[in-house]
């Protein structure tokens, strides 16, 4: 910023800054007292180094997001006063994400990214060739918990349990759409599929990213028969799961999400 520049302009929309945001899950209106997780106490006091009386925001994927002043610390507890609605909860996308599971640094990066990315569903998904046959879900809620508190969201994504592919597509619920993310460069380009089901928009959607080794012939064969199911290509190069992910929720969010300016389900 150099000196002649106002500072006011260069502020970003929406309320001031707070130090932290917080997911808690008590209810939040005004006047109610929250009680702080003994991480949580801990990474206000001891990193932030905030006090009492220092406001953080809250938020617990209803009640939209709240100020609220630090009350008192104790030994692994912090309390929190509920002040002022800071943000309304308003709808977000409805976009799940079916990815069978990698390993440890590759799915934490894939929690975030596609928690940033406004994901409402992480879904781990076991295929015929998914390498990686244990998912520890708790460390996959807890990054989509930390990305949301980072990113600004007013949800954190649904964590599901690991299931198989076959089983989900049985009992897939008949207006969710799904993009499957096909590399065997059979689908139309991602931009022109996505282009094609603008009409879509307002429904729930996921997003299906194979295993490292690829979707088998049976996987395939099921998925091209199937009504929901719009493949997509993701260009020429083969991209890893993780990437796969990432790109497909920007081309996503840019063309039917947020990010096109329309919330669907609304
Ligand atoms: N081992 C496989 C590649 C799997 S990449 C092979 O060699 O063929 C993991 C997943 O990322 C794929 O199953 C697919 O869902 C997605 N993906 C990667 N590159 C892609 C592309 N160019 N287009 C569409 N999907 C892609």
């Amino acid at each position: 910023m150099t000196g002649a520049q106002d500072p006011s302009s260069t502020e970003p929309a929406g309320p001031p800054a707070v130090r932290a945001r917080l997911f808690v899950a008590d209810p939040l209106s005004a006047g109610a007292s929250v009680g702080l997780k003994p991480a949580q106490a801990h990474y206000l006091r001891h990193v932030l180094r905030l006090k009492a009386g220092d406001v953080i925001g809250l938020f617990n994927g209803r009640d939209g997001e709240w100020t609220g002043a630090i009350a008192g610390f104790g030994k692994g507890w912090a309390s929190v006063d509920v002040g002022v609605l800071r943000r309304s909860q308003g709808r977000e996308p409805d976009l799940w994400l079916l990815f069978a599971p990698i390993k440890h640094a590759r799915i934490d990066y894939l929690a975030q990214k596609a928690t940033e990315l406004g994901v409402s569903r992480l879904q781990p998904v076991i295929t015929d060739r998914t390498a990686v046959s244990r998912v520890n879900t708790d460390r996959l809620a807890a990054n989509a918990v930390e990305a949301a508190q980072q990113t600004g969201r007013l949800t954190v994504p649904e964590v599901g349990e690991p299931a198989l592919l076959g089983a989900l597509l049985e009992t897939w619920p008949a207006d969710r759409r799904l993009m499957f993310c096909d590399e065997s460069g059979s689908g139309p380009p991602v931009a022109d599929a996505l282009a094609a089901a603008r009409d879509a928009a307002r429904l729930p959607w996921a997003i299906l990213i194979g295993p490292e080794g690829g979707f088998s012939t049976d996987e395939l064969d099921a998925l091209s028969k199937l009504p929901f199911v719009m493949p997509v290509s993701l260009g020429p190069r083969l991209l890893r799961a993780d990437t796969a992910a990432v790109a497909a929720l920007a081309c996503w969010q840019a063309a039917l999400g947020d990010w096109a300016g329309a919330t669907p389900g609304s």
